[in-house]
Protein backbone atom coordinates (compact mmCIF):
# COMPACT_ATOMS: atom_id res chain seq x y z
CA UNK A 1 0.00 0.00 0.00
CA UNK A 2 1.41 3.23 -1.05
CA UNK A 3 2.18 6.04 1.41
CA UNK A 4 -0.02 8.45 0.34
CA UNK A 5 -3.11 6.37 0.98
CA UNK A 6 -2.24 6.73 4.85
CA UNK A 7 -3.62 10.04 5.41
CA UNK A 8 -3.34 9.53 9.41
CA UNK A 9 0.41 8.73 9.59
CA UNK A 10 0.14 12.66 10.54
CA UNK A 11 -0.60 12.00 13.91
CA UNK A 12 1.75 9.48 14.95
CA UNK A 13 4.11 11.78 13.35
CA UNK A 14 3.24 13.98 15.74
CA UNK A 15 3.27 11.69 18.63
CA UNK A 16 7.34 13.02 19.34
CA UNK A 17 7.04 12.92 23.27
CA UNK A 18 10.35 11.99 24.79
CA UNK A 19 8.54 10.19 27.35
CA UNK A 20 6.03 8.33 24.85
CA UNK A 21 9.33 7.30 22.73
CA UNK A 22 11.35 6.17 26.10
CA UNK A 23 8.05 3.85 27.23
CA UNK A 24 8.46 2.42 23.36
CA UNK A 25 12.00 1.42 23.71
CA UNK A 26 11.37 -0.35 26.88
CA UNK A 27 8.04 -1.80 25.50
CA UNK A 28 7.05 -5.34 24.21
CA UNK A 29 8.27 -4.40 20.76
CA UNK A 30 12.15 -4.92 20.68
CA UNK A 31 11.75 -7.08 17.52
CA UNK A 32 10.44 -4.40 15.53
CA UNK A 33 12.65 -3.50 12.46
CA UNK A 34 11.87 0.15 13.18
CA UNK A 35 14.03 -0.37 16.50
CA UNK A 36 14.91 2.80 18.25
CA UNK A 37 17.53 4.99 16.17
CA UNK A 38 17.45 8.00 18.66
CA UNK A 39 14.64 9.74 20.30
CA UNK A 40 12.30 9.68 17.12
CA UNK A 41 8.65 8.55 16.12
CA UNK A 42 9.90 5.41 14.28
CA UNK A 43 8.14 2.62 16.02
CA UNK A 44 4.92 4.36 16.64
CA UNK A 45 5.13 5.45 12.46
CA UNK A 46 5.91 1.50 12.45
CA UNK A 47 2.24 1.01 14.10
CA UNK A 48 0.67 4.11 11.97
CA UNK A 49 1.38 2.01 8.96
CA UNK A 50 -1.03 -0.76 9.61
CA UNK A 51 -3.86 1.77 11.35
CA UNK A 52 -6.10 2.46 8.93
CA UNK A 53 -7.71 5.67 9.91
CA UNK A 54 -6.45 7.06 13.58
CA UNK A 55 -8.58 9.68 13.70
CA UNK A 56 -11.80 7.50 12.93
CA UNK A 57 -10.57 5.47 15.76
CA UNK A 58 -10.02 8.35 18.36
CA UNK A 59 -13.07 9.85 17.56
CA UNK A 60 -14.75 6.79 19.12
CA UNK A 61 -13.15 7.97 22.63
CA UNK A 62 -15.63 11.36 22.86
CA UNK A 63 -17.79 11.37 25.91
CA UNK A 64 -21.11 12.21 23.95
CA UNK A 65 -21.85 14.39 27.01
CA UNK A 66 -18.60 16.39 28.03
CA UNK A 67 -16.87 15.68 24.92
CA UNK A 68 -13.60 14.85 26.81
CA UNK A 69 -11.90 11.53 25.81
CA UNK A 70 -13.15 8.64 27.80
CA UNK A 71 -10.42 6.90 29.27
CA UNK A 72 -10.44 3.32 31.70
CA UNK A 73 -12.53 2.47 33.29
CA UNK A 74 -14.97 2.69 30.45
CA UNK A 75 -18.65 2.63 31.63
CA UNK A 76 -21.50 1.46 28.46
CA UNK A 77 -24.78 1.24 28.21
CA UNK A 78 -26.43 -1.86 27.19
CA UNK A 79 -26.03 -0.94 23.74
CA UNK A 80 -22.29 -0.91 24.27
CA UNK A 81 -22.31 3.66 24.13
CA UNK A 82 -19.58 4.45 26.32
CA UNK A 83 -19.24 7.63 28.24
CA UNK A 84 -16.58 9.31 30.65
CA UNK A 85 -16.44 8.35 34.57
CA UNK A 86 -16.77 11.31 35.40
CA UNK A 87 -19.81 11.93 33.82
CA UNK A 88 -21.35 8.83 35.16
CA UNK A 89 -20.22 10.19 38.48
CA UNK A 90 -22.31 13.19 38.59
CA UNK A 91 -25.38 10.77 38.54
CA UNK A 92 -26.31 10.22 34.73
CA UNK A 93 -28.88 7.80 35.30
CA UNK A 94 -29.34 6.75 31.25
CA UNK A 95 -26.92 6.41 28.07
CA UNK A 96 -27.18 9.99 26.26
CA UNK A 97 -27.48 8.47 23.33
CA UNK A 98 -29.95 5.51 23.40
CA UNK A 99 -31.44 6.15 27.02
CA UNK A 100 -30.56 2.84 28.36
CA UNK A 101 -29.56 1.85 31.70
CA UNK A 102 -26.24 1.81 32.35
CA UNK A 103 -24.35 -2.01 32.02
CA UNK A 104 -22.57 -3.47 35.27
CA UNK A 105 -19.49 -4.50 33.08
CA UNK A 106 -17.22 -1.88 31.36
CA UNK A 107 -16.47 -2.20 28.04
CA UNK A 108 -12.96 -3.90 28.52
CA UNK A 109 -12.21 -3.95 24.50
CA UNK A 110 -12.60 -0.23 24.68
CA UNK A 111 -10.39 -0.38 27.84
CA UNK A 112 -8.08 -2.18 25.94
CA UNK A 113 -7.66 -0.56 22.70
CA UNK A 114 -7.14 3.04 24.74
CA UNK A 115 -3.59 1.51 25.68
CA UNK A 116 -2.47 0.50 22.78
CA UNK A 117 -3.37 4.30 21.12
CA UNK A 118 -2.10 8.13 21.79
CA UNK A 119 -4.31 10.63 22.80
CA UNK A 120 -4.00 14.53 21.78
CA UNK A 121 -2.74 16.87 25.01
CA UNK A 122 -5.79 18.43 26.02
CA UNK A 123 -3.94 21.78 25.42
CA UNK A 124 -4.24 20.96 21.99
CA UNK A 125 -6.65 23.57 21.57
CA UNK A 126 -3.84 25.96 22.66
CA UNK A 127 -0.96 24.91 20.10
CA UNK A 128 0.07 22.05 21.68
CA UNK A 129 0.95 19.03 19.19
CA UNK A 130 1.87 16.42 21.64
CA UNK A 131 0.58 13.29 21.39
CA UNK A 132 0.80 10.81 24.24
CA UNK A 133 0.04 7.28 25.51
CA UNK A 134 -2.62 7.19 29.00
CA UNK A 135 -0.11 6.44 30.64
CA UNK A 136 2.07 9.66 29.81
CA UNK A 137 -0.57 11.97 29.03
CA UNK A 138 -1.09 12.69 32.48
CA UNK A 139 2.69 13.85 33.51
CA UNK A 140 2.78 15.93 30.10
CA UNK A 141 0.21 17.82 30.69
CA UNK A 142 1.45 19.06 33.95
CA UNK A 143 4.60 20.41 32.50
CA UNK A 144 3.06 21.35 28.99
CA UNK A 145 4.26 24.55 27.72
CA UNK A 146 0.93 25.09 26.03
CA UNK A 147 -1.35 25.28 29.85
CA UNK A 148 -2.63 27.99 31.37
CA UNK A 149 -0.89 29.61 34.63
CA UNK A 150 -1.08 32.50 36.53
CA UNK A 151 1.30 34.59 37.39
CA UNK A 152 3.97 34.13 40.21
CA UNK A 153 2.85 37.12 41.61
CA UNK A 154 -0.86 36.84 42.08
CA UNK A 155 -0.18 37.21 45.86
CA UNK A 156 0.96 41.01 45.59
CA UNK A 157 -1.96 42.35 42.87
CA UNK A 158 -1.69 40.41 39.53
CA UNK A 159 -4.21 38.54 37.92
CA UNK A 160 -2.34 37.85 34.70
CA UNK A 161 -3.22 34.35 33.22
CA UNK A 162 -1.18 33.26 30.23
CA UNK A 163 -0.12 29.62 28.32
CA UNK A 164 2.91 28.75 30.22
CA UNK A 165 5.29 29.55 27.64
CA UNK A 166 4.02 33.60 27.36
CA UNK A 167 4.04 33.61 31.19
CA UNK A 168 7.87 33.65 30.95
CA UNK A 169 8.33 37.05 29.31
CA UNK A 170 5.46 38.34 30.91
CA UNK A 171 7.06 37.97 34.43
CA UNK A 172 10.17 40.17 33.62
CA UNK A 173 7.61 42.79 32.61
CA UNK A 174 4.93 42.10 35.78
CA UNK A 175 4.22 45.57 37.26
CA UNK A 176 4.08 43.43 40.85
CA UNK A 177 7.08 42.00 40.50
CA UNK A 178 9.54 43.91 43.46
CA UNK A 179 11.72 45.97 41.54
CA UNK A 180 15.08 44.48 43.63
CA UNK A 181 14.31 41.06 42.35
CA UNK A 182 14.92 41.62 38.69
CA UNK A 183 18.64 39.88 38.63
CA UNK A 184 17.45 37.17 40.40
CA UNK A 185 14.53 36.60 38.80
CA UNK A 186 16.07 36.43 35.06
CA UNK A 187 18.41 33.87 36.39
CA UNK A 188 15.73 31.36 37.83
CA UNK A 189 13.76 32.13 34.41
CA UNK A 190 16.45 30.85 32.39
CA UNK A 191 17.04 27.72 34.92
CA UNK A 192 12.94 26.79 34.48
CA UNK A 193 13.41 27.25 30.45
CA UNK A 194 15.77 24.59 30.07
CA UNK A 195 13.95 21.89 31.41
CA UNK A 196 11.60 22.26 28.45
ZN1 LIG B 1 -17.89 12.97 29.93
ZN1 LIG C 1 -26.60 3.77 24.68
ZN1 LIG D 1 0.73 19.57 25.63
ZN1 LIG E 1 2.02 39.45 36.60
Amino acid sequence: MANNSMPNGRAYAECKSPTAALARQSSVRKSSAGEMTGASALPSLGTAGRLVDYDALIKHFDCPVCHDWVTPPIIQCRKGHIVCGPCKSKGLKACPICKQRFSDVNNWMMEQVSLVIAFPCKFQGNGCHIYSELIHKTSHEALCSFRPVSCQYGIRGCTQILLYHLMEKHVLECRFKPPNLHAQLSSSSSRDNSLN
